[in-house]
């Protein structure tokens, strides 16, 4: 049992186990990873009943595409560097009486990824709670690792941030300090060193479309916002990567990319379950989102392959 926990908790003191700094700080040459965002287990049930807070007592719809996720992962070749979910791993909220199974069920799917593909967690307001607090906090932790961390790919900087302490720090304000003071640290590290891109993760997009769109469930508080933004494109960030919206989603702040992916899980628009490929090349950062059924019987595109090979 102790392989398959270490699995999901690679990420330990403020970083992921999978990558060694000094083997992976230097550029070697372009690749990819793959970003998935809610898988969400039971949230189909519970939207399909109308009762997002008390619902979602079955999740086999949830199971089958995390499944097929997996599945099309595992068959890509060349591999991917990793698999970064960013958040809402499962529907149940702290304190509610699915979540034990549904967090089993997911790791009982995930831990069929090929053993060279490391996963990689963020934290989504359904994980740790829209308010959360030092035990949410501290209980997604013990069962997906930290919170927040960084690690270097192959040149590239990469930060993962948990955004519910942007979203509603009331019950847990020191933790927030902790967490801004280590970002605006590994932000200067950023900044100092040459890493080809910084690159970031977080649940709940800064926006969705405009950086100055309204504020509302979807997205972070504007004054929230606009600190973050500023302090992502002073330190060299290129994109940030979220979910939370359950549809695709985007636009730019000066020249930081924000990035919204739709849900493997249920879908609140027009998008198809998938997955979005990110190809990381020494001038540029190219993604695409891919449906799960498009990623399992073809792969992934030529043209994107393309990229990793002519650089
Ligand atoms: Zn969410």
């Amino acid at each position: 049992m102790a392989e398959e926990r270490d699995v999901f908790l690679r990420a330990r003191g403020r970083t992921l186990s999978a990558f060694r700094e000094d083997d992976e700080c230097q550029w070697k040459a372009p690749f990819y990873f793959i970003q998935g965002a809610d898988p969400q287990f039971g949230l189909m049930k519970a939207w399909a009943i109308g009762d997002c807070d008390n619902g979602g007592d079955e999740w086999e719809e949830e199971i089958k595409l995390t499944e097929q996720a997996v599945q099309a992962i595992n068959q890509l070749n060349p591999k991917p560097k990793f698999f970064v979910l960013c958040g809402d791993l499962i529907h149940g909220m702290p304190g509610t009486p699915w979540r034990k199974d549904q967090e089993q069920d997911l790791k009982n799917v995930l831990k069929n990824i090929d053993e060279d593909i490391p996963l990689v967690f963020v934290s989504g307001n359904h994980d740790i709670g829209n308010v959360p607090t030092p035990e949410t906090i501290d209980d997604y932790c013990k069962h997906w690792g930290d919170d927040y961390f960084s690690f270097w790919v192959g040149g590239v900087f990469f930060l993962v941030l948990n955004s519910q302490l942007y979203f509603d720090s009331s019950k847990c304000s020191e933790l927030k300090q902790a967490q801004d003071e280590w970002l605006n640290a590994q932000l200067a590290v950023a900044e100092k060193q040459k890493c080809k891109h910084v690159i970031v993760f977080q649940h709940i997009p800064l926006f969705l479309q405009n950086p100055d769109e309204d504020h509302d469930y979807f997205n972070l508080e504007k004054s929230v916002r606009h600190e973050l933004m500023e302090k992502f494109h002073k330190a060299g960030i290129k994109a940030v990567f979220s979910g939370h919206y359950h549809r695709n989603a985007g636009g730019s702040y000066k020249d930081l990319q924000m990035v919204v992916s739709s849900a493997i899980g249920c879908q609140l628009g027009e998008d198809t379950h998938g997955l979005r490929v990110v190809i990381v090349t020494a001038e540029k950062i190219v993604h695409r989102y891919c449906s799960l059924n498009d990623l399992s019987s073809r792969g992934i595109e030529k043209e994107l392959m393309d990229l990793i090979k002519q650089n």
